[in-house]
């Protein structure tokens, strides 16, 4: 008998406990059974009493204990389902994705039955869902709609430990919540032992910790720095594989193209050793990787075979896969970083923190004692890591944040009541831009616009272009670029033995003007040739990600509809769709150099065309890009061309008429903006503040 939960309990909830027990056959272990062997199980008593007791709960555990996959259908059997939605929030989709699938299975439902999930433009959720999975960003959505969450009788705010900017809020904004609603019940979870900090901040809430069950992990160091820490990591896992006893491999990399690549390279290397040696099945995990996909990972790799899982840091805590005994831990992370030079968040490759190496090495001792490979020195470890990792609230953009803030009313941000405050800086800087966007007035509040572009879910310069290309006309065509962009990274495939072919069908779709028509070129063939998959073969389109696109756009459409903002079409005016991206994309503006690339207006950053752009190899003078991609250089990515005048009628305050220069002029802007800080942070900190912009 399989996956009949803990004992007969609360029955009404137990009768959809079927258990279909994929997972639980293939290891011989009923689900039943796996869920009490978890480190949770034993806890399941206290843990409930104790949620009954308290309204605001931490729990600490090991990652793999079962926290995010046990307490919520604990919740649920002892009938907190009864009284609403258990929600579960999550900071990566992935994670909200596979914990749902998992939970579902062992409930025996499937997803958006009893347990579901919601992430950015993807509902699998009904009016039957108990358990909800979702991101952070979503629950963050669902309080600007209903600040009383009236519909949940728990929240909990998983992996708290990640400190991304939409848990932090959300510890804010939930700390009211709870006021407003007695019988709500929030519980804060987090694999780290950082619960003191939270149980302060939480009204000195109780603590109740789960007690781990690792084994020793052995910690290996290079000897010398490694110049080339994917040629190393690689090395080391063939290695691990020739010469270690059983037991699967994690590599930590840093992002899709990296684990990608790597995957590929290790496959040859493999093929060379020939059949002699024993199979490495080789596994990649990241965000944007396609559920059926992903699910392969958590597999057991056959008899006489090892796997070998590559992920970026989701596997540091959001996802568990057991059976690992060996970690390769290159310590490199990509993270998004706010880059005051150009104005907008990046991506970057960093060194991990002390803690999250500690994290890492930990995934080798869930199952038996382990071995880590760490591909730095031990003195790299002690004198160049920070010991943990800086809050994403204290390094990144927060134009997003603040907009949603302010729509929910909350404009005394100095004020609110964050875990750690963001830089004052930070928050100028994210004033300003929403400002320049027109999205705040010069008293720094809510304009109309920018309530509106707080009901899209998307950067806000995204939402402004949307909104403005209804002014203008185009509003039929924007969806189309706009969902084409946030769907998915890119719909073109482009496989390694057709490139060329490839290219030479993706040219027919090149547009004079640049890449955002481009995808409209595409989206519009793909509809006029009634959105059929041969058409996608053909065209190396990938069909998915059209489906997906316009899953995107029909949920845009809604948007518009609940707003009554109409939908126009310019035809072939389309000079109007650039104009309107201007609108939200000024500050990503710029001009070519005379000697090679181009160099922004704002801070004359260089930066290049990627050869995939359709404007590659053209004389474009001025243009704008959605964002940008370092890889080797600077790449601006989705370019369009443009005529400097449109950002000046896009941004008044931003540029001044367009000169011999073009240029921006900070006295004009300091003059605008001044008065708007001003009303937030006083006159010594925006001193203070200035100051420390001119040094
Ligand atoms: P925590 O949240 O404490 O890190 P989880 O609840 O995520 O722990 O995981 C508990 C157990 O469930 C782990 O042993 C993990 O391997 C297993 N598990 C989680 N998701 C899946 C899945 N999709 N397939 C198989 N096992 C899973
Ligand atoms: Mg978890």
């Amino acid at each position: 008998q399989i996956g009949n939960g803990p004992t007969a309990e609360v029955p009404e909830w137990k009768k959809i406990a079927t258990g279909r027990g994929e997972l639980g056959k293939r290891t011989n272990m009923s689900i039943k059974d796996q869920r009490e062997s978890l480190p949770a199980y034993k806890m399941r008593k206290q843990f409930l009493e104790a949620v009954h007791q308290y309204q605001l709960l931490i729990v600490v555990g090991d990652t793999g204990s079962g926290k995010t996959t046990q307490l919520t259908q604990y919740l649920a059997e002892d009938g907190f389902a009864d009284a609403g939605v258990i929600g579960c929030t999550q900071p990566r989709r992935v994670a909200a994705m596979s914990v749902a699938a998992r939970v579902a299975d062992e409930v025996g439902c499937r997803v958006g039955e009893e347990v579901g999930y919601t992430i950015r433009f993807e509902d699998k959720t009904s009016d039957s869902t108990r358990i909800k999975y979702m991101t952070d960003g979503i629950m963050q959505r669902e309080i600007l709609l209903d600040p009383e969450l009236n519909r949940y009788s728990v929240i909990m705010l998983d992996e708290a430990h990640e400190r991304t900017i939409a848990t932090d809020v959300l510890f804010g904004l939930l700390k009211k919540t709870l006021k407003r609603r007695p019988d709500m019940k929030l519980i804060v979870t987090s694999a780290t032992l950082d619960a003191d900090k939270f149980s302060s901040y939480f009204n000195s809430c109780p603590i109740l910790t789960i007690p781990g069950r690792t084994y020793p992990v052995e910690i290996m160091y290079s000897r010398e720095p490694e110049s080339d820490y994917l040629d190393a990591a690689l090395t080391t896992v063939m290695q691990i594989h020739l010469t270690e006893p059983p037991g699967d491999i994690l590599l930590f990399l840093t992002g899709k193209e990296e684990i990608d690549t790597s995957a590929e390279i290790l496959y040859e290397r493999m093929k060379a050793l020939g059949p002699a040696v024993p199979e490495l099945m080789i596994l990649p995990i990241y965000g944007a990787l396609p559920s059926e996909i992903a699910s392969r990972i958590f597999e057991p790799a056959p008899e006489g075979t090892r796997k070998v899982v590559i992920a970026t840091n989701i596997a540091e805590t959001s996802i568990t896969i057991d059976g690992i005994y060996f970690v390769v831990d290159p310590g490199f992370v990509k993270q998004t970083a706010y880059d005051a030079k150009l104005g907008m968040d990046r991506l970057q490759v960093t060194p991990i923190s002390q803690a999250q190496a500690k994290q890492r090495a930990g995934r080798a001792g869930r199952t038996g004692p382990g071995k880590c490979f760490r591909l730095y020195t031990e003195s790299a470890f002690q004198s160049e890591m920070l010991p943990t990792t800086i809050p994403e609230i204290q390094r990144q953009n927060l134009a997003n944040t603040i907009l949603m803030l302010k729509a929910m009313g909350i404009n005394d941000l100095l004020g609110f009541d964050f875990m750690d405050p963001p830089p004052t800086n930070t928050m100028l800087t994210a004033l300003e831009e929403l400002y320049a966007l027109s999205a705040l007035d010069e008293e720094g509040l809510l304009t109309r616009l920018g309530r509106r572009m707080a009901d899209f879910p998307m950067e806000p310069s995204l939402a402004k272009s949307l909104i403005m290309s209804i002014e203008l006309g185009c509003s039929d065509e924007m969806l189309s670029i706009v969902a084409m962009i946030s769907a998915v990274q890119t719909v073109f495939h482009r496989p390694k033995d057709k490139q060329q072919q490839a290219d030479a069908k993706k040219a027919k779709f090149h547009d004079a003007a640049g890449d955002h028509l481009t995808l409209l070129n595409v989206y519009q063939g793909w509809k006029l040739a009634g959105k059929n998959d041969p058409w996608c073969f053909e065209n190396f389109i990938q069909p998915k990600s059209m489906r997906r696109a316009e899953d995107v756009r029909k949920q845009l459409i809604q948007i518009l509809e609940r707003h009554k903002l109409r939908i126009l079409s310019c035809g072939r005016d389309t000079t109007r769709v650039r104009q309107a991206l201007c609108s939200g994309f000024f500050r990503n503006s710029a001009r070519k150099d005379p000697t090679e690339g181009y160099k922004t207006l704002v801070e004359s950053t260089p930066v290049y065309l990627h050869p995939s752009s359709s404007l590659f190899g053209k004389q474009a003078e001025h243009v704008i890009y959605h964002s940008l991609v370092e890889t080797t250089r600077e790449y601006m990515h989705n370019v369009s061309v443009i005529e400097p005048k449109w950002l000046v009628e896009a941004a008044p305050t931003f540029f001044r008429v367009a000169g011999e220069k073009g240029g921006l002029s900070e006295r004009k802007k300091r003059e605008r903006i001044e008065p708007l800080f001003n009303r937030f942070v006083g006159e010594d900190e925006w001193r203070l503040s200035s100051q420390r912009r001119q040094g």
